[in-house]
């Protein structure tokens, strides 16, 4: 008999299924699995399917929750996404495998002087507010070279771009965008796409989908 696929399982080969439509590896895109406000007992079943890269947006829960997990995975990748206050830069750099909302100056100074003192440099994305939209995380467009340099200078490995677009509105265009940006300043990867537009993500280009409520369920 044919159990019925597992969420991680589809979620998996709608990724592929994309990619190889846009001409791409299918092993090029790496899923995040966003475990926010989940608990433990929900994240088990992907760790036992062999899933091994999660995100969390708050460092305190990613804190209380993943020792324990990671004990009994050691080979678990964390990475952060969402808002990060300059005063948990240290136990964010010490917590993460990956960081995709670098956004302004005083952040890179707060993440610079964690990494420097921690020994230990977190590769990062620099969070691009790809809408021009108020009260959303993000630099502005025209910010980001000015940060890119200064993230540079602090030694802080910057491996790509990262956004969230606008809600409500077609995807495509601000992907695109971003996609190109990365591509105007040399840099490869690109975290963009979540549970409802990931496959168009894939599509232009992502290297890490952000996938939280089509793998998990709604968040409560
Ligand atoms: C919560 C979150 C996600 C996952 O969102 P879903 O719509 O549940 O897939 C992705 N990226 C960021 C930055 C998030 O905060």
């Amino acid at each position: 008999m044919d159990q019925p696929a597992s969420p991680l399982d589809t979620i998996r080969g709608r990724i592929a299924q994309a990619a190889r439509i846009a001409g791409r590896a299918p092993e090029a895109v790496e899923l995040v699995a966003i475990s926010k406000t989940h608990p433990a007992e929900a994240i088990a079943p992907l760790l036992a399917a062999g899933h091994r890269v999660f995100g969390e947006n708050r460092v305190q829960e990613a804190q209380s929750k993943w020792p324990a997990l990671r004990e009994a995975y050691p080979e678990v990748q964390l990475h952060l996404v969402g808002q990060l206050q300059s005063n948990k830069a240290q136990e964010a750099v010490a917590t993460f495998d990956c960081i995709h909302s670098l956004d302004r100056p005083s952040l890179v100074t707060a993440l610079g002087a964690a990494m420097e003192k921690a020994g230990r440099r977190v590769p990062c994305f620099v969070q691009v507010n790809i809408g021009e939209e108020e009260q959303k995380g993000g630099c502005s467009l025209a910010e980001l070279p000015a940060l890119l340099a200064a993230a540079a200078d602090a030694g802080i490995p910057v491996i790509g771009l990262m956004c969230v677009p606008p809600a409500g509105i077609e995807a495509a265009p601000f992907f695109a965008l971003l996609a190109k940006l990365a591509a105007d300043h040399g840099l490869h990867r690109l975290s963009m796409g979540m549970s409802e537009d990931f496959e168009t993500a894939v599509m232009l280009g992502a290297t890490h989908v952000r996938v939280g409520s089509a793998l998990f369920g709604a968040r409560g």
